[in-house]
């Protein structure tokens, strides 16, 4: 059985970027940046945060947090968002979410210049890879979870792809990069799937993001198969946990990625991707390579 080591992959990528930005500081172009907002004080927000940040600068990104009270009205959040679009030194906004509920996520991210847009929610983006028509973002777990099978030589052509869980920021952008790349053939499940066994057994590749502990058990697991835990699950003694009961399915599973230490650093490694790739896309070169697919 293989272990699907995100931190080890992410290192790899990471040190790549690391490179490529110096070269062109080298070049005499400034750095790549990244804006972060961060919208009240919710721990587990903050930390992500924290994060993100503490990479970003690791390889030579610019980082700024933008810490907002959790009380600012909507119209604020999206005057803040306006001016950083319009600061050109500025090649990636993220919205840290979620929100406070009385701020519209879908109006938040519509304001977001799809140019900047480093998470890909934005409708323009979502588009893009939808159709494959232009140069957009791909969020950043898709993504991550796609440079970490492409890492390993995991056959995707063709393949009976089952995706538990149909969120805009997971499950469902991850049926488009699949669908998008190696035309495998993609089933995606959420609470209203009847029988969730019978389409899990079934995948060549299992890909799971719900936010439930030992969801998927060995008996809904395919022998030989490859299986992506997404979720991530603070039990009450602390220990942070998948959704798949990862100690019975390992020895399933033709690979499997652990929680912590498989998707999570997959995730942060992409978003520095996509603000490399938008500096890139800013400065009128090509494409980051690791940013299409
Ligand atoms: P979300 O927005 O809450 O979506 C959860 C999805 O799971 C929904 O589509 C929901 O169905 C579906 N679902 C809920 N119960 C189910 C069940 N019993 N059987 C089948 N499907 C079910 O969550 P998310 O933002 O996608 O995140 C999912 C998990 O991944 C969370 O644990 C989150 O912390 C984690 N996560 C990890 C990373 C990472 O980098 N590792 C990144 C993002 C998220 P409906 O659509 O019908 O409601």
């Amino acid at each position: 059985m293989l272990i699907l080591d995100g931190r080890e992959v992410s290192k790899k990528i990471l040190e790549d970027l690391k490179q490529e930005i110096k070269e062109y500081e080298r070049k005499g172009f400034r750095k790549p940046s990244l804006a972060v907002i961060l919208v009240g004080e919710d721990p587990a927000s903050k930390i992500y945060v924290k994060r993100k940040r503490e990479t970003s600068e690791k390889v030579g990104i610019h980082s700024i947090c933008v810490n907002l009270p959790e009380s600012i009205s909507e119209e604020e959040l999206i005057s803040e968002i306006k001016n950083l679009n319009d600061d050109d030194n500025i090649d990636g906004i993220l919205v840290q979410l979620p929100l406070p509920s009385h701020i519209n996520t879908g109006k938040i991210i519509e304001t977001i210049n799809p140019s900047k847009d480093v998470d890909g929610f934005h409708p323009e983006n979502v588009g893009r890879l939808a159709t494959g028509i232009g140069k957009g973002v791909i969020p950043c777990t898709p993504l991550g979870i796609w440079l970490m099978l492409k890492h390993y030589n995991i056959d995707i052509f063709g393949k009976d792809i089952v995706i538990v869980g149909a969120s805009n920021i997971v499950g469902k952008p991850m049926s488009l990069v699949f669908l998008k790349d190696e035309k495998a053939t993609i089933t995606v499940c959420h609470k209203n799937t009847k029988d969730l066994k019978s389409h899990t057994q079934k995948a060549d590749i299992l890909v799971v993001a719900v936010g439930k502990p030992k969801l998927i058990t060995d008996d809904m697991v395919k022998e030989g198969s490859v299986v992506i835990d997404v979720g991530i699950n603070r039990l009450e003694n602390g220990k942070i946990v998948g959704d798949v009961d990862f100690e019975n399915v390992k020895n399933k599973a033709f690979a499997i990625t652990p929680v912590p230490g498989g998707v999570g650093p997959m995730t942060v490694v992409s978003l520095l991707v996509n603000t490399v790739h938008l500096y890139r896309l800013r400065h009128g070169f090509p494409p980051h390579p690791f940013a299409q697919i």
